[in-house]
């Protein structure tokens, strides 16, 4: 026992289970179909996971839809209202995603990662009770190969931790711990070689004293012959604890959390995995480094107790660089996926240990070395001109040159909106003829006249409807976007984009990240001749629409050969050149989108200030260099503040729009209490939901806004970007709101 991987991805590599799961679920195949191609799959990846010589290979990391509502299931954890669904499956889909009559549960975000879970929904009084079909079914099936898995289960106070629990969590720990007794002795009736792996990631975050002590009750009942998993960071607090426990062993993150130490778990006679191959970056392993650090590491210790794995799931990365076929050849040789990172795993083992490698191992260490070594020094990765620009970065350029109450003045001379200023967030329906035009013209079906013309003409008609109805500052819609990070990757330097290279999001959702692989800079243009098209339409400021450089890296694969800060400060300079380009071609009011400053945060509380200050210092890099009376928007799609107001406050924006329709306006209280200087949007409607806000509510909600923040502050704008709606919905909504804020302007 020497390799492990803390999970698998399930998703398939060519997106088979995505495509199984959308033809379930639109009636155009059956349960059987469906559970064939998981069977298939999973066999596929156990086999693949066998012949790379891992030793430790997991069951139930697949899943239907998520780990944490499986686990809902394994402990009978059935909310009341799903009670009355008999097929388990059905059962199991309604909780994932709802059906004609059971609303669906909450989905969040998994960490800091892009994982979506679902919420499990418990309180103390539920019948939780064992089963363990899924489990059997997957250990049968990898019998059938001669493996003898480890089971992956979520452990206990990380499950309640991240459930929606009512009453007292510890509570319900305590009320699951004989259960969980229960599931393992079923789970060794099978096998009882089998091992057991408890996430317990939870532990990560800055566990509390009570958290530890629960932690030490839970693992000295079910800890004995198993593993407990902590992965996105160190979770140094648990490691002490668990060292008295009778745990087996604990697999760590040595990527996220280096500062893992390992010293009292080893010294306890533990064994311990080093997860060091990145399960959440696709940049190959310096495989020599790492062995060199595994091996001080192991300095004075049994090597047997140690293990070499991933650093975390290797669900977070694609499957494997078979089918990117048309990636730039250097490129692809400095990135792993999920299936090359198992070779990196067991020749790191390998040569900790000191055993020879077969040829083809051999071969991957080779190739290995020279990836290193030409990523260090390739003219693709370094741009002297652009790593001049960061070096030459000034306070100045982080600070906008008149304070926020002088140049409001001049904005509003310049902008001359009226009181309550009505605008819309950015993108306007994205229809089935929109996207058939960007892929003719992405495929070379029609030429490039032919496509600007189109979206010219739809610039035009969005511009004609925003100022029928009365807006006051426009946008010309983003039809030329199909995804907010992509349309700007795409036209960036150093920013490259994969085939398939997909990773779940959530349910059968996959994302294809861009690779930052290099230093970026911005060749040309990338809005302009929108958006000055847009304004030359209307006497109306026409609002510039840029994605910001925080978000921008958030969700990328960003290059791990430099400080991150770095490499956000040349995306921060690359979109402030088109900033500086649009304020150039006489755009008054730009927009620069921070949808994913907030998820960007660390687990660590100790980390967060660091962040902090490089993502904020980005945003005001972009946006610093602007005249005093343009005027800058940024927005964020979410309505959590409180923790990060010193953050929002500090980026210095002039607008900032919010979502806010589906919360009480205690998130306005925040901004009030605080005095927050700027100006705010608080979302007047819902646009997750098809449903058309009628005038009179739009009314109400206006009228409680101004209950809270004062009126010289306030702007109207619906929560977030039209694109998922239909015209249908749009037109009367926003005609809505418009007359809303008319009406409430004349009560003012
Ligand atoms: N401007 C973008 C839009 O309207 C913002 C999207 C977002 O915040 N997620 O679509
Ligand atoms: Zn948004």
């Amino acid at each position: 026992m020497a390799t492990y991987v803390i999970g698998f991805p399930r998703i398939g590599e060519q997106r088979e289970l995505k495509k199984a799961l959308e033809s379930y679920w639109a009636g155009k195949s059956s349960k059987e179909d469906l559970q064939k191609t998981a069977s298939e799959l999973r066999i596929r990846h156990w086999v693949y996971q066998k012949n790379a010589g891992i030793d430790l290979i997991s069951i139930n990391d697949f899943s239907f839809y998520d780990n944490m509502l499986d686990m809902s299931v394994i402990l009978n954890a059935i909310p009341e209202n799903y009670k009355d669904i008999e097929n388990c499956m059905d059962r199991y889909f309604a909780m994932a995603r709802g059906d004609k009559t059971h609303k669906a549960l909450e989905m969040t975000k998994w960490f800091n990662t892009n994982y979506h879970y679902i919420v499990p929904e418990i309180n103390a009084n539920m019948d939780f009770k064992v089963d363990i079909t899924k489990i059997k079914e997957e250990y049968n099936e990898i019998k059938t190969l001669g493996i003898t898995p480890k089971v992956n289960l979520i452990g206990p106070v990380t499950f309640v931790k991240l459930s929606k629990v009512d009453g007292d969590e510890y509570e319900v720990i305590e009320k699951l711990i004989p259960v969980y007794e229960e599931l393992i002795k079923e789970i060794k009736a099978l096998d009882s070689n089998l091992v057991i792996q408890f996430d317990e990631p939870y532990f990560v975050t800055n566990p509390t004293k009570k958290d530890l002590e629960i932690l030490k009750k839970v693992y000295e009942r079910i800890g004995k012959g198993n593993f407990v998993a902590t992965y996105f960071e160190h979770s140094n607090e648990a490691n002490e604890v668990l060292a008295t426990t009778p745990i087996e062993g604990m697999f760590l993150d040595f990527v996220h959390g280096s500062e893992n130490s390992i010293k009292t778990l080893i010294e306890s006679g533990k064994k311990v995995g080093i997860g060091i191959v990145n399960g959440r970056n696709v940049w190959v392993n310096d495989i020599e480094k790492s062995v060199a650090f595994l091996k001080g590491l192991a300095e004075g210790y049994d090597k047997n107790n140690i293990l070499v794995g991933s650093s975390c799931s290797l669900l977070h990365v694609p499957y494997t660089l078979k089918y990117e076929t048309k990636m730039d050849e250097d490129i692809k040789s400095w990135i792993s996926y999920a299936l090359e990172k198992l070779d990196e795993i067991r020749v790191i083992d390998k040569l900790f240990r000191d055993e020879a490698l077969s040829e083809y191992e051999k071969e991957v260490f080779e190739g290995n070395k020279e990836a290193i070594a030409t990523r260090k020094t390739s003219s693709k990765i370094h741009d002297p001109v652009v790593q001049d620009r960061v070096s030459n970065l000034t306070e100045k350029d982080k600070h906008r040159s008149v304070p926020f109450e002088e140049r409001i003045k001049l904005q509003h001379e310049n902008l001359k909106y009226p009181i309550l200023p009505t605008t819309t967030i950015g993108s306007f329906p994205q229809t089935p003829e929109l996207r058939k035009l960007r892929r003719d013209y992405k495929n070379g079906v029609i030429s490039e006249e032919e496509y600007k013309t189109k979206i010219k003409e739809m610039i035009k008609d969005c511009v004609e409807f925003q100022e029928q109805i009365g807006l006051d500052v426009l946008v010309h819609g983003e039809f030329e976007r199909n995804d907010m990070v992509e349309y700007f990757g795409e036209q960036l330097s150093g920013v490259a984009f994969s085939q398939n290279g997909w990773v779940q999001s959530y349910g059968s959702r996959c994302v294809k990240p861009p690779l930052i692989y290099g230093d970026v800079s911005r060749p040309k243009d990338m809005t302009v001749e929108w958006i000055t098209y847009a304004q030359s339409l209307t006497e109306k400021p026409m609002k510039g629409m840029l994605t910001g450089p925080v978000t921008m890296l958030n969700w990328s694969f960003v290059r791990d050969d430099q400080d991150k800060r770095v490499t956000a400060y040349q995306m921060a300079i690359a979109i402030r050149d088109e900033v500086e380009a649009l304020e150039a071609a006489g755009i008054k009011v730009i927009q620069v989108d921070e949808a994913a400053l907030r998820e960007g945060y660390p687990l660590r509380n100790e980390k967060r200030k660091d962040y902090e200050d490089w993502a904020i210092t980005s945003f005001r890099i972009t946006t610093s260099s602007v005249k005093p009376e343009t005027q800058i928007h940024t927005h964020m799609c979410y309505s959590e503040f409180s923790d990060i107001m010193d953050a929002i406050e500090d980026m210095d924006a002039d607008v900032i729009s919010i979502e806010n329709a589906r919360s009480d306006n205690s998130l306005l209280k925040i901004f009030k209490e605080r005095g927050y200087k700027g100006e705010i949007g608080p979302g007047v409607y819902d646009i997750h939901s098809p449903r058309i806000p009628s005038k009179e509510e739009i009314v109400e909600q206006i009228k409680a806004i101004l209950e809270v923040l004062p009126k010289e502050k306030v702007w109207i704008n619906p929560d977030c970007g039209l694109k998922t709606r239909k015209w249908e919905e749009v037109r009367p909504s926003l005609k809505n709101m418009v007359d809303a804020t008319i009406e409430v302007r004349k009560s003012l």
